[in-house]
């Protein structure tokens, strides 16, 4: 009988007859959860349930698997926590089929690569390996992105797109609700964030209907736009896949085929189209490999040596004593939906955590644990490598710190906040112009031997007002 977990729910993980889904009752004890998460990812499960050939377990914990015998096959988990139980259980792993590539075609790329692990060169290699958007051993169009097409700031009068698939709530949800409210009243769970409706897809038909509505609606701007935010849409021209895909719903290879087959109906445009395939055979399957790739310690690893602790406005997600009208709407929005788009995960809260000085292991849970897509596999390389710097640059080549002339050139976020992006110093100080010239100047010993940071600390040095801005920064109590 194979092991059905809970981020391997599609057809493409049913590689037996017989399946076995564990419904883990402890699994948000440890830490606190966003409702919205668990609401989704026991949705799921119990929609899962359903099919014939399935047989649910309810259990305390993982390790109460050791009373079934004859498990005989499973794919590797999403985690090595997961991956060790297995080990102790004696399961069959096989490789896991949610991604674009194998671990085979991983060396390949290591033997290539060396020591220098680049995205770009992994992306290019899985386009070729795969043939999309591939012509005679060519990119299609001539290029290998179009960047210079995308990056656009929100327009002043939005993108006027259609609103988002929403799945209908059904009887199934009552259930969930009722699940979760017992775990929290049993003291087994305590949740983070707003209980709000559902809006991830939750079965396979519910799963294809948002892909088809991206596909029909949204893929044609996502290129353009893909690094804008404005405060009137959360989702911009974004996917909202990454729950279903994560969840195992939907299979990535075939997100990319929609997407492509939407490129040659001429449907979308080329570069939102390569936009979209990069992000899911390059970035989703890259991040997923170097979890792997990396050891079990990369996830502790903190190179600037940040210990400050999360604060009680995101821990809880109230956005308390918050004012930056950027980060308070970005922590809105996470309590209100368990989900946000790239550039506020990464330019706004990832942003304010590295200028802060936040821990990096702390900031990593956190998204794990408030994100409905969230997954102990996805985070190392996007928070502690991406986001953080904490990796000492094994993954990006510096720190992504950005001040407000980034966030008020990309957004619409800074005409509404009591701060101004342009000043540094005094009572309207803006807390991300500030906090870059303060992450400069505190770790400037570390980050000097960098040559892709002269150009910043060559401009950190011409700051007259620098003494002034550090003893600000040093009393600020808030952002
Ligand atoms: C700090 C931080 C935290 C993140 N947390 C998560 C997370 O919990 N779960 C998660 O799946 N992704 C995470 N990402 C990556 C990315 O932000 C999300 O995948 C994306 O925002 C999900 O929304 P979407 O489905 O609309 O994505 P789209 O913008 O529509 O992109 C399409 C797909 O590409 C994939 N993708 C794009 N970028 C990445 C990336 N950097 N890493 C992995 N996959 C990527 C996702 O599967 C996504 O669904 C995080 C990134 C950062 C910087
Ligand atoms: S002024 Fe600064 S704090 Fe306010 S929204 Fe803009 S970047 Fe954020």
């Amino acid at each position: 009988m194979q092991l059905l977990l809970a981020d391997q729910l599609g057809p493409h993980f049913e590689l037996e007859e017989k399946l076995l889904l564990p419904i883990v009752d402890g699994q948000f004890s440890k830490r606190n959860h966003h409702r919205q998460k668990a609401h989704i990812i026991r949705y799921a499960q119990l929609a899962r349930a359903k099919a014939s050939n399935v047989q649910a377990v309810r259990i305390e914990s993982y390790r109460d698997l050791k009373d079934f015998a004859g498990l005989t096959s499973m794919v590797s988990g999403s985690s090595r926590s997961f991956d060790a139980l297995a080990d102790s259980l004696n399961l069959t792993k096989l490789e896991n089929p949610g991604f674009c590539s194998s671990k085979q075609d991983w060396s390949a790329y290591l033997a290539k690569a060396g020591k220098r692990l680049r995205l770009e060169d992994f992306y290019r290699l899985q386009r070729t390996r795969l043939g999309i958007l591939m012509e005679a051993g060519e990119p299609v169009g001539g290029k290998w992105n179009f960047d210079e097409d995308n990056r656009l700031p929100p327009p002043k009068l939005g993108l006027g797109l259609p609103a988002p698939y929403r799945p209908a709530e059904d009887e199934l949800d009552k259930i969930v609700r009722a699940e979760l409210d017992e775990l929290e009243r049993t003291g087994r769970a305590s949740f983070i964030g707003v209980d709000g409706p559902r809006i991830f897809p939750g079965d396979r038909a519910q799963a294809l209907s948002a892909l088809n509505d991206f596909i029909t609606n949204r893929l044609d701007l996502f290129g353009p736009y893909e690094d804008a935010m404005d405060s009137r849409d959360w989702t911009m021209a974004h996917s909202m896949l990454s729950v279903p895909m994560n969840l195992g719903l939907l299979s990535p290879m075939e997100v990319v085929t929609a997407a492509v087959d939407a490129y040659k109906s001429g449907s979308a445009r080329l570069a939102s189209v390569e936009g979209f395939v990069r992000q899911i055979i390059g970035w989703r399957d890259y991040v997923w490999q170097l979890y792997w790739h990396f050891d079990q310690d990369y996830q502790n690893l903190n190179e600037l040596e940040a210990t400050t602790a999360l604060p009680a406005g995101w821990q809880d997600l109230t956005a308390k004593g918050i004012d930056a009208n950027c980060l308070s709407s970005t922590l809105k929005d996470v309590s209100e939906r368990a989900w946000s788009h790239h550039i506020p995960r990464l330019m706004v809260l990832g942003n304010t955590a590295l200028q802060r000085g936040f821990d990096p292991r702390a900031v990593n849970d956190w998204f794990i644990d408030a994100f409905a897509d969230g997954t102990p596999w996805v985070m190392p390389a996007n928070v502690i490598g991406m986001s953080l710097y904490a990796d000492g640059g094994k993954m990006s080549t510096k720190p992504y710190a950005a001040g407000g002339a980034y966030i008020n050139k990309m957004s619409n976020y800074c005409s509404s906040c009591k701060f101004k992006p342009t000043v540094r110093v005094g009572a309207d100080a803006c807390p991300f112009t500030a906090g870059y010239w303060n992450f400069l100047a505190n770790n400037s010993e570390r980050l000097k031997s960098n040559h892709r940071m002269s150009q910043p600390m060559a401009g950190l040095r011409r700051l007259t007002d620098l003494e002034q801005l550090l003893v600000q920064e040093q009393n600020r109590e808030s952002l």
